[in-house]
């Protein structure tokens, strides 16, 4: 079967996309269209046209499988399509139902008249993508729709279904019932009361105070668009509509389309949207594998952690037996959920009968029998090896066959941790980020001997949960703490050399971290770090680490739970302030370790602390833990903070140029405090690098 099917009713055409998942208008697609175009207009007995789509909608735009290869520019191009059907002489009828955006939407745009299923998606998406409508879009919608509810269309990238759009030149009718045929009824009305072809490009932009609203729109867009330049030229474009004629125009929006490609924003908006599919493929583990069907959970713990996962499974309608030593655990536990929603009811997005719903899906218990019948369990029990050994011996003795068996362990070996049942193969890591029910981050373990459709099961458990599941080899801190491990070093070396928290904070909420690490570490606590260095200086004497962090922790200095750590803090009140004490411990540690203190530009510290991440990262994926550079960049902008503009840290050094990290690095390790050997370039660093090539 092609991408399109041509059918007659009587004096109408049928032309219907068959290109699935969604239609997309790619290489294949569009030329089947202008020949299927012709052969409607060739034929003597059509009067009319019916443009329609099969499965899921309309059509979901540009095909994202062909994006950056040649056939995204194979003719006929999507300009050159819209506009064969625009110059249609027989009049061309769009039906729309289910998705139609980007340049489905263009497409239909191009039509004479369109006929709509009023819960028909209708949306110019490309601002998410940091990109502008390039078919003419943003030419077409104010015309059709009118200037603010087109702008806001545009600049939102929102999709908005067609019955709220009703009563606009957009659409001609809606279609409660059959699509088709009412579409088909639509199209004999047109050939009996003769009706032109009426094209949108013809139309002109009626606002009453259309200058004054763009200017009110431009500033409105100023402040809210922060590095984007995507919904600027939004309104730059849609001003082109109201300004100038038709061609024109399209010109500009073309120009300013092709200024927004190139942009680093756009590259990484972009770059995380396919980044985010392409983390849910994994090589050896095709589509086709098997999973498990997950009904029910049981969690182990109901401490931070065990509360917040037990929360995405309710959330996902699967029922939790919540396991934990004693009734007061399981009490707090239970407390802290209900805590969370209430959360939800005070902002209005939930009722106390939806929290009540929830939370009669979890069953509180002490007893392991309890949980033996469930599909997948989760333990999130302290961070010791010999306590998970004990509940994983018990889990192996109790779970039926067949239960996935997941730790949420951060730093311990879950090959270690699978080593303890008769099935290690049913072992996996599932490791989320505190506070789970918000982070959308969760590294999949996979152990040595995990099996496929254990893997293919959490990954998809992962996507049922909303989450960006990535792909992690075993290895201390997999992708994310192990990087992070390094630009703490480095966070601290600095202090030690002349910055102080305050400016390496502000360095870094400069580059575009929603808060520096300093403040971060306050947020979270610093003993949390304190206890990992400590277990570090056992297990890794050879590494260099500052020891002025556990000089702070001596002194109590937790973070916000004690009203102090690297900035004092009033009590209630979670504003930083720079501390003198705190300050000045720093400045005499530095002279107690012989560091003549200098200044630290901002750019040195931007460039130690995000080319420790990029370093690392390298080692990550030459040594297969990741297994792409795309899943790190996932990781860090979905647990870590980590600027969504930039793309993630190895997007971000591609960006910059590989060579131009390497020769950094190697100023780096000159200096010769701290610990030069970290600026030893990771070796797949250095082979692309000395290649000119790109981790991505
Ligand atoms: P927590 O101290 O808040 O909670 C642990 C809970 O486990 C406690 O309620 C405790 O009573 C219970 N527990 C301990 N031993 C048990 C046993 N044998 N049987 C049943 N229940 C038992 O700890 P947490 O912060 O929720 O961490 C849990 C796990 O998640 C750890 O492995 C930790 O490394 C990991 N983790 C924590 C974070 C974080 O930010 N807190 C993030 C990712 C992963």
């Amino acid at each position: 079967m092609g991408v399109t099917s041509y059918e007659k009713r009587g004096r109408v055409a049928v032309i219907t996309m068959q290109s699935p998942p969604v239609n997309g208008l790619g290489s294949a697609l569009r030329a089947a269209l202008l020949k299927a175009l012709d052969k409607a207009l060739y034929s003597p007995g059509i009067k009319a046209i019916v443009l329609t789509g099969s499965g899921s909608g309309f059509s979901a735009g540009a095909d994202i499988r062909e994006f950056n290869t040649p056939k995204m520019q194979a003719p006929p191009n999507l300009h050159t399509l819209i506009t064969a059907w625009e110059s249609s002489a027989k009049p061309v009828i769009a039906a729309i139902h289910g998705t139609c955006m980007g340049g489905g939407l263009e497409l239909a745009l191009g039509c004479h008249y369109r006929v709509a299923r009023p819960d028909a998606q209708i949306a110019l998406p490309e601002v998410k993508l940091g990109l502008i409508p390039g078919a003419g879009g943003t030419q077409r919608l104010p015309r059709a729709l009118g200037l603010e509810a087109a702008l806001n269309m545009i600049v939102s990238g929102n999709p908005v279904p067609a019955e709220k759009l009703a009563g606009t030149p957009l659409f001609d009718e809606l279609v409660p019932g059959d699509l088709v045929e009412g579409a088909v009824a639509f199209a004999e009305r047109v050939i009996r009361e003769k009706l032109p072809p009426k094209r949108v490009r013809d139309r002109a932009v009626v606002h009453p105070n259309a200058a004054g609203f763009l200017m009110f729109a431009r500033t409105t867009v100023d402040a809210v668009a922060g590095p984007y330049p995507a919904p600027r030229k939004c309104v730059e474009a849609v001003k082109a509509a109201v300004e100038q004629p038709f061609d024109e125009g399209i010109a500009t929006e073309r120009r300013l389309f092709l200024d927004l490609m190139t942009t680093p924003e756009s590259k990484a908006l972009r770059h995380v949207f396919f980044g985010e599919r392409a983390a849910a493929r994994i090589p050896d583990v095709p589509d086709t594998t098997p999973t498990r069907p997950i009904k029910s959970a049981a969690v182990i713990g109901a401490g931070t952690m065990g509360g917040g996962i037990t929360m995405n499974f309710i959330n996902a309608g699967i029922p939790v037996t919540l396991l934990e030593m004693k009734q007061e655990a399981l009490d707090r536990g239970l407390e802290a959920i209900r805590r969370n929603y209430g959360g939800a009811v005070k902002k209005g997005r939930m009722t106390e009968a939806d929290v009540a719903a929830r939370i009669a899906l979890v069953t509180p218990v002490l007893d392991y029998a309890a949980i033996a019948q469930a599909d997948i369990v989760v333990e999130a029990v302290f961070e010791d090896m010999a306590v998970k050994q004990s509940v994983f011996e018990k889990l192996d003795a109790v779970m039926k066959p067949g239960a996935i068996l997941a730790t949420n362990t951060s730093t311990l070996d879950v090959n270690r941790i699978a080593a303890f049942t008769k099935r290690p193969g049913d072992v996996v890591g599932t490791h989320f980020f505190s506070p789970a029910n918000v982070m959308r981050l969760l590294e999949v373990v996979r152990g040595a001997q995990t099996t496929p459709d254990v893997l293919a099961t959490v990954m998809k458990l992962g996507k049922t949960m909303k989450k960006i599941a990535v792909v992690s080899g075993v290895c201390d801190g997999f992708i994310g703490n192990r990087m992070l491990e390094q630009m703490g070093r480095q966070t601290l070396f600095l202090l030690e050399e002349g910055a102080l928290p305050k400016q390496v904070d502000a360095a870094m909420e400069k580059f575009g971290f929603a808060m520096g690490p300093f403040r971060v570490g306050d947020l979270a606590g610093n003993d949390i770090g304190w206890a990992i260095r400590k277990r570090r200086y056992v297990e890794k004497p050879m590494v260099t680490y500052s020891r002025i962090a556990d000089r702070l922790c001596e002194q109590g200095r937790f973070g916000q739970k004690t009203n102090g750590g690297w900035y004092d803090y009033a009590p209630g009140d979670r504003t930083a302030r720079p501390s003198a004490a705190v300050e000045q411990m720093i400045v005499e540690y530095s002279k107690e370790i012989g560091v003549k203190r200098r200044v630290v530009s901002d750019e040195e510290i931007v460039d130690r602390v995000v080319y420790a991440l990029v370093n690392e990262g390298a080692k990550i994926l030459e040594e297969g833990i990741a297994l792409r550079a795309s899943d790190i960049d996932m990781v860090y902008l979905n647990g870590y903070g980590f600027p969504a503009h930039r793309g993630g840290p190895m997007l971000y050094a591609d960006t910059v140029g590989l060579d131009v990290v390497v020769r950094r690095m190697k100023q780096f390790a000159r200096n010769r405090h701290g610990d030069p050997t970290a600026w030893q370039p990771a070796r797949l660093l250095a082979r692309l690098a000395a290649a000119s090539k790109t981790f991505n």
